[in-house]
């Protein structure tokens, strides 16, 4: 492949030379790219904006000599400024890039991954919380590469869902009480709920429709992440700094204390 035209997201821009670029991005045919874009951070060059994290751009790139492709064009689709307006959106976002980087490998095309960045991006930059987008796009991106749970069953005898106990089991996902071991541990019955309600919305404009309890959340939120640690071997970077900056970025709940918010079902 010398020469690729498709629709791109920018997981990542690094300084590269003097005024150059050193992007990763997602397209959406032909998976995961690295490349240069020259003089995309200077502030007139005609890449800079269409390169910033998080865009949605039209892309022409060419691989010559070297390993990497160079952006010849760009047209700049979404900035996606809303994301950036807080650090609590922000940060979901650079998590679920550096999922989609750590789940994919370069060229290898995984159409419902850019469709997923993309339209999570844009639920992300939207006044919707945060947290069931944040939560709900990365099971996609597990799903994409095939490593997420059935919900409604039990992962390891495949029993079907019937009453509680359930426990959560890492890097598995939900057992029943009969399969239950050392080490699993117990699953919120709302956890389990949201999880199965979750997974049967498909539509890109559905992510985070289904609500759910703070502490349903926070279960949620580190079954998930322990999930992708487990799967992927390691604990990405965005997911390293979430850990440093969350409890000071979180925003101030609306509305009577602990109540979801926003329309949508609610477990
Ligand atoms: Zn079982």
């Amino acid at each position: 492949m010398s020469r690729v035209a498709d629709m791109v997201v920018v997981l990542r821009k690094r300084a590269y030379r003097e005024q150059d670029a050193l992007l990763l991005l997602f397209s959406h045919h032909h998976g995961k790219i690295s490349a240069v874009a020259r003089g995309a951070r200077s502030a007139k060059g005609r890449l800079t904006a269409s390169t910033e994290p998080l865009a949605v751009a039209r892309m022409e790139l060419y691989q010559g000599r070297s390993s990497l492709m160079t952006v010849t064009e760009a047209e700049l689709v979404s900035l996606n400024a809303g994301v950036r307006r807080d650090l609590w959106r922000t940060g979901r976002a650079a998590m679920l890039a550096d999922a989609a980087d750590e789940l994919t490998s370069d060229l290898d095309a995984a159409p419902a991954v850019y469709d997923t960045l993309v339209a999570a991006f844009v639920s992300l930059g939207s006044d919707r919380d945060p947290t069931p987008v944040y939560l709900h796009a990365l099971w996609r991106l597990l799903g994409a590469a095939g490593l997420k749970p059935e919900f409604d069953r039990c992962q390891h005898c495949g029993a079907p869902w019937t009453t509680p106990p359930w426990f959560w089991r890492a890097g598995a996902g939900p057992v029943d009480g009969a399969c239950h071991m050392a080490g699993d541990t117990p699953l919120l019955p709302g956890a389990l709920q949201w999880l199965r309600l979750m997974d049967a919305q498909t539509g890109p404009a559905e992510l985070g429709r289904v609500q759910a309890a703070p502490a349903v959340y926070a279960v949620l939120d580190q079954q998930a992440r322990d999930f992708l640690i487990y799967h992927v071997g390691r604990v990405p970077r965005a997911f390293r700094f979430w850990d440093a900056v969350a409890p000071m970025a979180a925003p101030r709940p609306k509305g009577p204390a602990g109540a979801p918010r926003s329309k949508g079902m609610t477990v």
